[in-house]
């Protein structure tokens, strides 16, 4: 293998058994002493240095590996920390800082681009003074160096640290520049006094955004004075997502080392390629998938690489992740009940190393090993196998899709809502909730037992109809008037609903970290979707039999369902997400003909689709309306659709929200007041919406006199026959005692608010 020919970005971290998040969880309940912690984390450091080594990486990250998130870590270096947990001891500090502490609140936490994953928000304020603590790196760095590997430094860039944080008074947060940067610069002049020759992977994704010139405009002065601090520090400077044309123009003109690349979902980057070729710089060329849990096409991939090799030199050209592989699940060893033909297309972050190997002989050897003949032959076999598999390949939902015709549901919303009024004979000010009730420790014992085998099947119906009366009776009584089953058989609003569709995937140890100590498995979308029967009729009719209220059905949407699964990569997503509407449709025209009247479907992740880019938002936006409206296109005139989002802010996306022509939509506006519900009138919004009058992500229950003045404030926005009152998402997370209050005092602020107004 010939050296420095590979590169990886960043490797996971919480443990192919999730030893991480395990100790973690005990440290914090106090189980065991943080020498413990640090005791695994050290382990997993060399268990993922080894596992790279052996894959003939030639250098393996440090600071890739963090006990919470490497933003927090970027935080504690540079010694950005807020004013409210100043005075914690070091050992205290960090994890107040992530998880908060009698005293002080956590800090927050959001979305890494497009991903799951969360990262904590830096809070700045101009008078902040920031000093270097790189004690994190350099015991790393030694440990890594004690290993016996080849080590390169990850840290987060000074634009992007600054670009994600956020300032206290509204900001501009680029104006703490002069201040971040001298921190930058003592630290890399920090880790040149480490060794002779030390590469320092600056990652910068913030350069996969729009970004205005202003941001651009600090791009050539940062590097150029990081680059020249020391004649031993090579700086690779990586993005990834998306591309970073207008950042390369100016990259190539200061004195990096190597600029990194993500080909896969950035194939833009391809039009830097001549401007790359003519500089010096070595081109880190992320080609090997690290978001997606599919097996490389290694002869696509080869392709693809030839293309990129046609214009810059192959002594210019490393093969590399497209992005850390902190995005995907560790290894396919632990997959022991997965069909082994659906197995054989899969690759996680331990299988994507040799992947990149041998992409990495392919492409720079004379000659394969026998081994890795042996592979190419088995990679080529896998390919075939999924491109001709009946598993994946299902000629009746292609021809359905292709022959769709009905793309959205009957009449016009003016009409529509009348009759559903009339029919319906709901009052202004309608109350209801959004799905869920809490999920008790029963009704998950329940569900397990059923699923290990344990509990039978007609015992199981009995727990959750004995839950699904206990909802009922409990909606009745507090005088709530659109009631809800609870959802006591969803687990999750996708994983439910996906594990019922033919096409689908579940892995058994698919563990991605989402944040902290947290991890999610997401299900896989493998092939064509079909849905072989009913999936949630059975539970919504028994709840309709036992009220004589309305009871609302409740589905997950096909561009949630897709933006929570990793989804097959021979296919647009659209495409999918088409079959995915069909199914839903389905169901939704079964819900009807069993006597439901009102459907809710869940569009929790609308906007986390959304792409990075605003000139690929429109594409985006098309076919996630589109399919939307498919999957509801069977509701007669009189089915009342309902819809919710987990979001507050809709001022971007508010034409696009009234297009997908939902009659009501609940959203997430209880902590901003009537603030943000402002957009809908101003864009004259017709449809109904409930915005949502106590937040849920908190134990509190809110008080009588809150809830009215909270639906005062937003008969200021909107008219109350527009306006539904509900909690702001569902209830799964809530203790009984803390929904049933809640609850009542909700019912019991519109009662007053009605006779107000009457
Ligand atoms: N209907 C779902 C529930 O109530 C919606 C969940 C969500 O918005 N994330 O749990
Ligand atoms: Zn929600």
């Amino acid at each position: 293998m010939s050296k420095n020919k590979n590169y990886v970005v960043g490797f996971p971290r919480i443990g192919e058994q999730r030893e991480l998040k395990k100790v973690l969880e005990l440290f914090w309940s106090k189980k065991c002493a943080f020498c413990e912690v640090e005791r695994v984390a050290l382990e997993l450091k060399q268990r993922h240095w080894a596992y790279q080594r052996d894959a003939g990486v030639d250098l393996m990250s440090i600071n890739d590996f963090s006990l919470y998130d490497n933003m927090l870590d970027m935080i504690v270096t540079l010694g950005a920390i807020p004013k409210r947990f100043e005075t914690l001891t070091d050992e205290e500090l960090y994890f107040s800082m992530a998880r908060g502490n009698k005293d002080a609140t956590a800090m927050e936490m959001t979305k890494w681009f497009n991903t799951n994953y969360h990262y904590i928000v830096p809070e700045l304020s101009l008078e902040d003074s920031y000093s270097l603590n790189a004690t994190k790196i350099i015991n790393e760095y030694k440990e890594a160096k004690e290993f016996g590997v080849n080590v390169k430094i990850n840290i987060i860039g000074p634009l992007t640290f600054l670009g994600l944080a956020k300032r206290q008074d509204g900001g501009d947060v680029y104006e703490l520049y002069s201040k971040i940067l001298p921190v930058y610069e003592e630290l890399i002049e920090k880790i040149s006094l480490l060794d002779n020759d030390i590469v320092v992977q600056i990652d910068e994704p913030i350069l996969v955004k729009d970004l205005d010139t202003k941001v651009l405009s600090l791009l050539k002065r940062t590097y150029d004075k990081l680059s020249t601090i020391s004649s031993n520090i090579k700086i690779a400077l990586v993005t990834y997502f998306e591309h970073s044309n207008e950042a390369t123009k100016i990259l190539v003109n200061t004195p990096i080392w190597a600029l990194g690349l993500d080909f896969l979902y950035g194939v833009e980057n391809k039009e830097s390629l001549e401007i790359i070729a003519k500089s010096d710089k070595k081109l880190l060329a992320g080609v090997v998938d690290g978001r997606n849990i599919w097996k490389c096409d290694v002869e696509a991939t080869s392709t693809l690489i030839n293309s990129i090799a046609d214009v810059v030199n192959k002594e210019q050209l490393l093969l590399s992740t497209s992005c850390s592989l902190l995005h995907i699940p560790f290894t396919l060893k632990y997959e022991e009940k997965m069909d082994s033909e659906i197995k054989n297309w899969l690759s996680y972050a331990v299988e994507k190393l040799d992947e990149l190997a041998l992409l990495t002989a392919l492409t720079f050897e004379e000659d394969l090993s026998c081994e890795q003949e042996e592979l190419l032959k088995e990679n080529k076999q896998a390919n075939e196998s999924r491109n001709t598999s009946t598993l994946i390949h299902d000629k009746a939902v292609q021809t359905r899709v292709q022959e769709i015709t009905k793309l959205s549901r009957d009449g016009i919303y003016e009409e529509r809502i009348k009759i559903q009024k009339k029919q319906l004979g709901y009052k202004d000010l309608v109350t209801t909730t959004i799905g869920s009730f809490p999920q008790t420790p029963a009704v998950r014992a329940a569900r397990r037992s059923f699923k290990n085998g344990e509990l039978n099947k007609a015992d199981y119906i009995k727990e959750m109809k004995n839950y699904i009366d206990g909802c009922v009776a409990f909606q009745e009584e507090c005088g709530l008037e659109v009631l809800v089953h609870g959802e006591p058989e969803r687990n999750d609003m996708v994983e439910y609903f996906g594990e019922q569709l033919k096409g689908y995937g579940f892995s058994e140890n698919g563990w991605v970290q989402s944040y902290g100590s947290r991890c999610v498995k997401p299900p896989f979308i493998y092939g064509d979707i079909s849905r072989p029967d009913p999936m949630s009729v059975a539970w919504s009719s028994y709840a309709q039999s036992q009220t004589d209220k309305i009871m609302k059905g409740m589905l997950t949407g096909p561009v949630t369902i897709l933006n929570w699964s990793f989804v097959r990569d021979d296919m647009d997503r659209g495409d999918v997400s088409k079959q995915i509407a069909l199914a839903i449709c389905d169901e939704v025209d079964d819900l009807q003909n069993a006597g439901i009247k009102m459907i809710q479907v869940d569009e929790a992740a609308f906007k986390e689709g959304y792409p990075l880019r605003e000139s690929k938002i429109p594409s985006y936006e098309r076919w996630a309306v589109r399919d939307f409206k498919i999957a509801v296109s069977s509701a007669r005139m009189e089915t009342q659709i309902h819809t919710h989002m987990c979001y507050s802010e809709f001022n971007d996306i508010i034409r696009t929200i009234e297009a997908m022509d939902a009659d009501v939509i609940s959203i997430e506006t209880a902590r901003s007041g009537n603030e943000l519900l402002k957009i809908f009138a101003k864009v004259s919004y017709k449809q109904e919406v409930g915005p949502g009058v106590y937040d849920i992500h908190s134990p509190r229950i809110p008080t009588v006199e809150e809830m009215v003045t909270q639906i005062e404030s937003l008969l200021e926005v909107l008219p109350k026959e527009q306006l539904w009152i509900n909690p702001d998402c569902g209830l799964k997370t809530r203790k009984w005692e803390e929904v049933k209050p809640s609850l009542i005092n909700m019912v019991e602020a519109v009662k007053i608010v009605r006779a107000t107004i009457a």
